[in-house]
């Protein structure tokens, strides 16, 4: 079995600052870190981590080599990152010294993927297999769609939330993961809570709280790990490439939920995000 992973893959830049630059000012900065980032490429580097065989499907710029290379390096199948004529996306993030941060993003080569570049990946998959896709790339609908036609279990992690695409996406889907803000977000959007969606299984991660799963059982609570988060970037991504590597490994829901509470409480405990992400052994030793 395999998961297809159509996502995003970033630059991110981090900047120490005194502060938050205001409109008109320059100021220097302090420190600066590059990262692998990108919430596809963490849900990469997790599924791998956590044991499976992920194919990640995207696009990065001349300039995005060293990304690939890093994701080769974490166990993901980068066969199918091409390189487009854009630059690599890329995040730069200031964060000033009482912890305030601003972002911006460039979405470059993440919407910039060909779609004869999805089709042709695609094609290698197998029923059965498992597709996710998040919302920081081209080609959403057309993936969900392909990958429902083929056979393949589709899910979708919801951030960073649109309405619309989320409910256009809902038909096409056998489970969905959101977070509790984007699941209130939908439920103003819809008007149906987690439990009325028209889809097999949803995920509700509630943080510190652990989650919920809405599946055909109704509701079960995967309980939260007692931990001391010193950064919770990354948690959201780590959960959903553990839940969908187990998943894809022939683990019941229940297993595989338990195994992402417990890989995504051990990330918290850590700074940094695709590069710190805890593999499965690391995990299984955990006692949080
Ligand atoms: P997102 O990062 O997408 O906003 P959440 O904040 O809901 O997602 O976190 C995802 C999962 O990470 C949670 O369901 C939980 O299992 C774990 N998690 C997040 N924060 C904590 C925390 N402070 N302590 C323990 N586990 C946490």
């Amino acid at each position: 079995m395999a998961l297809w992973n159509l996502g995003g893959i970033n630059a991110d830049h981090v900047y120490g600052v005194p502060h938050i630059p205001a409109p008109g000012e320059t100021l220097d900065g302090q420190s600066h870190s590059l990262y692998l980032g990108g919430k596809g490429a963490n849900m990469s580097v997790a599924a791998a981590r956590a044991g499976t065989h992920v194919r990640h499907i995207g696009a990065v710029g001349e300039d995005g080599a060293w990304a690939r290379d890093r994701l080769m390096e974490y166990g993901v199948d980068t066969r199918a990152i091409t390189t487009v004529e854009a630059d690599t996306a890329h995040a730069i993030i200031f964060v000033a010294e009482d912890g305030e941060n601003a972002i911006m993003v460039y979405p470059g080569a993440n919407r910039a993927i060909p779609e004869d570049h999805l089709k042709q990946s695609l094609t290698q998959a197998e029923t059965g297999d498992w597709f996710v896709c998040q919302n920081e790339v081209n080609l959403q609908d057309e993936a969900v769609k392909l990958a429902a036609d083929m056979g393949l279990n589709v899910a979708y992690a919801a951030a960073p939330f649109d309405a619309d695409v989320t409910k256009r996406l809902l038909p096409y889907l056998d489970f969905l993961i959101l977070n509790e803000v984007e699941a209130d977000q939908l439920k103003q959007a819809t008007g149906q809570g987690p439990a009325d969606l028209p889809v097999r299984d949803v995920v509700v991660t509630l943080g510190a709280k652990g989650a919920q799963w809405f599946g055909e059982n109704g509701v079960v609570d995967v309980a939260p790990h007692v931990v001391t988060a010193v950064d919770t970037t990354g948690a959201g991504d780590t959960f959903t490439g553990y839940v969908l590597a187990g998943l894809d490994r022939g683990q019941p829901m229940e297993q595989a939920l338990k195994t992402a509470a417990k890989a995504s409480a051990l990330m918290v405990t850590r700074h940094g995000t695709a590069d710190v992400i805890p593999d499965l052994a690391e995990v299984q030793a955990f006692s949080g």
